[in-house]
């Protein structure tokens, strides 16, 4: 499991950014941000502060 960003949705805010513990989001082009799901540990942290909610647990 890992959580996933919709990049259509997300305003470039950055909020989820510093709080991966595993460090594991960055910056794309235009300032969003994605997620390696790889070495997301599922942890939900950058979703319960993600301003508009898109950030969301995958299979
Ligand atoms: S769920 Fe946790 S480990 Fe995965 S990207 Fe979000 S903050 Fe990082
Ligand atoms: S907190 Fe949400 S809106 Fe802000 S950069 Fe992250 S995914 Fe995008």
């Amino acid at each position: 499991m890992a959580y996933r960003i919709d990049e259509n949705v997300c305003i470039a805010c950055g909020a989820c950014e510093p709080v991966c513990p595993v460090e594991c989001i960055s910056e794309t082009d235009g300032g969003k941000r994605s997620i390696a799901e790889a070495d997301c540990i599922d942890c939900g942290a950058c979703a319960g502060v993600c301003p508009v909610q898109c950030i969301a647990e995958v299979d």
